[in-house]
């Protein structure tokens, strides 16, 4: 199978009032026909500001997505917002399982399964975030907890054109720290291999998303590991300098 297309995507967090969505502006003036080309690029900015950041990235090429939904199409569930949503408001991809949803909501892989599967029945495609803690690296359990979460996180019906994996070590967000290129690579192999296991041949087509620190001046290097398809990008995706240097890597 050939190389999937790479997608660098910014997850905004909690971060970004609507003053904000200048900065999509300014990427969309950068991502120029030869990028365009090379890559995707998304923008998760919070849900609030899904459908405002749909109408300025109209016409840019910038996909928009959510950083989470909950697995319902509809119903008495306050304070949450359904796939169906994200795809309503202009939406087209959706993050699920990213370690702070896991961590801060008590997010299991059944409940990470269920979303992904919930982005999926909304036509959506599903960015399901998988990686290790700085004590399970230390404790070398760092293939057994990503393998347990690729297993109970992946609907097995999922293809290449709607399923993209995030490996996102726990100790590396929003830290500064990265693991080395061969850590990566170790990594990211096994997924692909293990995600041959889930869904099949269509693994060879998925996107493998580096997340963790990713900034300008390690990109290139990150973006060039194997079986590395592109960037989950926290900080550095809220200035569309940053962002833009990050896509630059695949000029
Ligand atoms: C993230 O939260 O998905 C992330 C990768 O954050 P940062 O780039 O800030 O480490």
């Amino acid at each position: 199978m050939s190389r999937p297309t790479p997608l660098v995507a910014g997850n905004w967090k909690m971060n970004g009032l609507r003053a904000a969505l200048a900065e999509i502006t300014g990427m969309g003036q950068a991502y120029d026909a030869g990028l365009k080309s090379k890559l995707e690029l998304l923008i998760c900015p919070p849900a609030i500001l899904i459908g405002a950041a749909a109408d300025v990235a109209r016409g840019t090429g910038i996909a928009i997505g959510a950083q989470d939904c909950h697995a319902k199409a509809d119903g008495a569930h306050t304070g949450d917002i359904a796939a169906e949503m994200v795809a309503d408001a202009g939406g087209s991809f959706i993050i699920v399982g990213h370690s702070e949803r896991r961590a801060d909501h008590g997010e299991s892989d059944a409940v990470v399964h269920a979303k992904a599967q919930a982005a999926v029945r909304a036509g959506l495609k599903a960015i399901i975030c998988v990686g290790e803690t700085e004590a399970e690296r230390r404790a070398g359990k760092t293939l057994d907890v990503v393998g347990r979460q690729l297993d109970g996180s992946i609907p097995a019906s999922l293809t290449a054109a709607n399923l993209v994996v995030a490996y996102e070590p726990v100790w590396a967000i929003g830290t500064g720290l990265t693991p080395t290129a061969a850590d990566v690579a170790e990594v990211h192999a096994f997924i692909r291999q293990r995600l041959g296991q889930i869904i099949g041949k269509e693994a060879g087509g998925v996107r493998l998303l580096y997340g963790g620190s990713v900034k300008p001046s390690n990109a290139a290097e990150l973006m060039g590991v194997p079986n590395v398809d592109g960037a989950l990008v926290g900080g550095a995706s809220l200035k569309a300098s940053d962002f833009m240097a990050i896509a630059g890597v695949y000029r």
